[in-house]
């Protein structure tokens, strides 16, 4: 069957379905046990088995894994029976990749969910209701509606259409949108392009409406066939994933030199060269820190499904780290800082008299309830956008009916509302002719208008009168209501081909509506968070400036020394210009979509991070441009969606900032477990390389260093990831973007941090060989550097969870770090004592004394971070406003 060529009535007969009632339910489910649903075949998925020995596909294991080999024949050609060492280092190695796994499987998860989240939908009917439904839950014969915005989800022949443009490049590699229309039959055998009365699946609407019905699914689409060429799901690195790789890499060779120089050493120093090269290869193991931008990922991983509960659903990863520097927030007014709960108040006439719904102004509603595309379903709910649905409402109050109204003035034609034009028109056959009414931003439709409506009586306009209905629209404003003007002219033939410019143009003006949209209660406090943390909120919004500065006011957007712009004045400003005076500006109004990369890119000029927010088809490049593209989860459509990097599911502009708060608590985690794991790696290679400078017998054996490696190392990396955002997160300044994840000092709290760590090990060896071991085999000493190491690392790991004294903090707040504590703990404690597992780790059981000594080194670290953190705490906040206005007044020299 090709629909191209035949006629809407024969397509819908093939199909066995109506326009206007669509398919029933009974139909629905037949059609897809046969067809089956509308979603292209999955990406292959990768088997748990393979997954697993990708983990062995990495440089550490690979040695680890020759070490195990080495060993093994070693152990074979001395004769000895005792295969442990290469028994343990293989069960920890299938440990270390089972565990890779799960962490692997679990972000997977996290983000297939999300992409579940942000499946695009469709409007369809059935059974004469009008539905939402996912896009996978299409079927042939499915009648859709389709309008600006909307990714198209199906192939689909056109029913009828308005003005209707879809854009396809995807499948034609035309960036261009091209005109569709339903009424014209095309050859099947022409260039998908060509096909104008077809829409097809992973193509969008950029403008007009229409009504389809659904031929192809799944598979069967024209991207269905060429899907396997497109499907992708490679997720790219982050930024800091790629430069923590990086670090990574760098850190491991310079290991690798270390434990090479320390096995040479060794070597020179006449110890058993065998046991000096496992001992190398372990500490090389332990010491390079392979596992970085795996905690990265999955702290990522676990940030996304945090935020998810928040109701802000990441798109692309990186966001969850820009979000953390973002200062700058640009956020639509309608829906984000407001209720998005429309409701009409006022209405006036030509000369300004004002009255609430009343019958004096009954026509100005009836016509503005014609111009409308909002409608009452069959249970008395209103459908459609809240501006329109208000007016309905409004008009019922006065006994006027939407249904009867289109029955009574039949609509012929329609230019359908553009936030560029700000205007909204309808054509209507009336007995002798046509009327045309047109509703949109009354300074827009002012300057349309050629006469006015004065009681019964139509004058032509004048300078007076146009001043003067333009102060009626500012005094209305003024009360921060959005204001809609009302117009309309009566014409004798239906126009040959209409648009804008034929259309709205010598209208008649008839008066205002003026509309209350009251603030988000949440906004408030959202606004004032945003300012503390040294964010600045920005209202940018196709309403009136008036409009937009009172609820600016209201909000604490607009406070003295704040300024506002309207698009038509950002139009008559070089981008330059605008760079240097954008920072005075807090709301700028009236705007069209275009508006919003301009505005982006001079914030961004100034080093700004510029989260902005968008809905409509034409947000999609300000939402690209952006460091954080924000769609609306609600009202947006499928191409702001598509373009942007997060989905606010409420479109609340207080989900911004909880995601810019999650988003900070992330980095800074992130920052706390790297700080973690490189002190405790740096910390092992100071044990070893200082014992065998100073001619020490090897205070940790191979298997002790694997062991600390895998359980006192990564456990508690992985709860500082869980930590909840700290108190005062969003009291401090955005983290620079510039500056690398090591900046304020961390380098040298990691290395002065390592040398603790290390000294305490050594220390406890010290103690053991000298006290106890008696110049004998350092079994003791051993035992109690080999605790000493890993439970000082455990408690290490509360130093990490603030720059505040651990004092000040609430123990169980993160209750994992705790768990973590007490299972490293145990295992330590059992590893040593018990028999058969004290004999794997070559460990010896300790006296209670040699257990009090090991306490007291381990609680070390508390005291000596808590001294460290009480001399410079003061020092170090400080520190960063002043880095962050430092960077600011930098800027500024810059400019000048
Ligand atoms: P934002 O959501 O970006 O803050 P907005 O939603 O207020 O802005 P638009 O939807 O572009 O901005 O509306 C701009 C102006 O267009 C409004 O002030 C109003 O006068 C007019 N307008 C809005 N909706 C309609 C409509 N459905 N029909 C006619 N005019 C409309």
């Amino acid at each position: 069957m090709n629909p191209e060529n035949k006629t809407v009535r024969d397509v819908l007969a093939y199909y066995g379905t109506d326009s206007e009632y669509g398919l029933s339910n009974k139909q629905v489910e037949e059609n897809r046990s046969r067809f089956g649903r509308n979603k292209l075949k999955d990406h292959k998925k990768v088997s748990i088995i393979v997954k697993f020995f990708m983990q062995f596909n990495d440089f550490m294991i690979v040695i680890l894994l020759i070490a195990a080999a080495v060993s093994f024949f070693i152990s074979y050609l001395k004769n000895e029976v005792d295969f442990l060492d290469p028994i343990i280092i293989l069960a920890i190695v299938t440990m270390n990749a089972v565990l890779g796994v799960l962490q692997e499987s679990k972000a997977e998860k996290a983000l297939e969910a999300l992409k579940k989240m942000s499946a695009p939908m469709a409007k369809v009917i059935r059974a004469s209701n009008i539905k939402m439904v996912t896009a996978e839950e299409l079927v042939p014969g499915d009648i859709i509606l389709l309008e600006s915005g909307d990714f198209v989800p199906a192939d689909a022949r056109l029913i009828s259409s308005s003005n209707l443009k879809a854009e396809e490049s995807a499948l034609t590699g035309e960036s261009l949108p091209v005109e569709k229309e339903a009424d014209i039959l095309i050859n099947p055998n022409s260039a998908i392009g060509d096909r104008k009365n077809m829409v097809y699946s992973s193509s969008s609407v950029s403008a007009g409406k229409a009504k389809a019905i659904v031929c192809f699914t799944g598979m069967e689409t024209e991207v269905g066939k060429i899907a396997d060429m497109i499907i992708s799901d490679e997720s790219p690195q982050t930024p800091l994933q790629k430069k923590l790789e990086q670090t990574g890499k760098t850190l491991g060779i310079g290991a690798l030199l270390i434990c090479g120089i320390i096995f040479v050493l060794g070597i020179f120093k006449h110890m058993e060269p065998f046991e000096m090269f496992m001992t190398s290869v372990s500490l090389a193991v332990a010491a390079i820190p392979e596992g970085l931008p795996a905690i990265v990922t999955i702290m990522l991983a676990i940030g996304v499904q945090r935020m998810a509960r928040e109701k802000a659903i990441i798109r692309k990863l990186p966001a969850v780290e820009t979000l953390g520097s973002a200062n700058v927030i640009c956020s639509d007014k309608t829906g984000t800082l407001t209720q998005n709960k429309m409701k009409v108040v006022e209405i006036a006439d030509t000369n300004g008299k004002l009255s609430s719904t009343s019958e004096k102004n009954k026509t100005i509603l009836e016509y503005a309830s014609l111009c409308n595309d909002s409608s009452i379903s069959a249970f008395g709910d209103i459908i459609g956008d809240p501006t329109e649905s208000s007016i309905i409402i409004a008009a019922s109050s006065l006994e006027l009916d939407k249904k009867e109204l289109d029955l009574k003035f039949a609509r012929v034609g329609e230019i359908p509302f553009d936030s560029k034009r700000k205007l909204m028109s309808t054509i209507h056959k009336i007995n002798d002719g046509f009327l045309i009414i047109t509703k949109g931003a009354p300074d827009v439709l002012i300057k349309k208008c050629t006469e006015y409506l004065e009681g019964d009586r139509v004058s032509a306009m004048n300078l007076s009168k146009y001043n003067s209905l333009n102060k009626i629209n500012s005094q209305m404003a003024e009360k921060a209501l959005r204001v809609l003007g009302v117009a309309y002219k009566k014409v004798k033939n239906f126009p040959d081909k209409y648009n804008e410019d034929t259309i709205e143009n010598n209208l008649t003006y008839m008066g205002f509506i003026g509309i209350i949209d009251p603030p988000r209660e949440e906004a408030y406090d959202a606004v004032k968070t945003c300012k503390k943390a040294g964010i600045k909120p920005v209202m940018v919004t196709g309403d009136h400036i008036i409009t937009a500065k009172a609820i600016a006011e209201k909000l604490g957007i607009l406070e003295d020394g704040d300024k506002a712009m309207t698009g038509d004045e950002l139009n008559n400003l070089s981008q330059e210009e605008l760079n240097n005076i954008i920072e005075e500006y807090s709301v700028f109004a009236r705007l069209a979509p275009e508006h919003k990369v301009r505005i982006v890119k001079a914030f961004q000029s100034r080093g700004d991070i510029v989260a902005m927010t968008g809905d409509g088809v034409n947000d999609a490049p300000a939402l690209k441009a952006a460091d954080i593209g924000c769609a609306m989860g609600i009202n947006g459509t499928d191409v702001a969606k598509g373009a942007a990097d997060m989905v606010l599911a409420d479109d609340n502009f207080a989900t911004i900032v909880c995601a810019v708060k999650e988003g900070r608590g992330i980095y800074s985690n992130i920052r706390k477990a790297v700080h973690f794991l490189l002190s405790s790696n740096i910390g092992e290679i100071i044990t070893i390389l200082v014992a065998i400078l100073i001619g020490f017998d090897t205070p940790l054996l191979a298997i002790q260093l694997l062991w600390v490696n895998l359980v006192t190392d990564s456990l508690p990396a992985i709860a500082l990831g869980l930590e909840p955002p700290e108190k005062g997160i969003m009291q401090r300044k955005p983290f620079s973007s510039q500056k690398s994840l090591f900046a304020d000092g961390l380098w040298s709290r990691i290395i002065c941090e390592g040398l603790m760590v290390g000294f305490l090990a050594l220390i406890a060896f010290g103690i053991g060989a000298v006290y106890y071991d008696f110049g004998s085999v350092p079994e003791i000493g051993r035992t109690m550097a080999f605790s000493t190491l890993s439970i000082s690392q455990l408690v290490h790991a509360f130093n990490m969870r603030s720059d505040k004294s651990i004092l000040r903090l609430n123990l169980f707040e993160n209750i994992y770090l705790v768990y973590a504590f007490i299972i490293g703990v145990i295992l330590q404690v059992l590893v040593i004592t018990i028999e058969p597992l004290a004999v794997i780790f070559k460990v010896k059981p300790l006296s209670l004394e040699n257990w009090f000594t090991v306490v007291l080194l381990c609680l070390m670290p508390i005291v000596i971070v808590e001294l460290e953190k009480f001399f410079t705490s003061d020092e170090k906040e400080a520190s960063k406003f002043k880095i962050f206005d430092k960077s600011k007044s930098e800027l500024k020299k810059m400019k000048s």
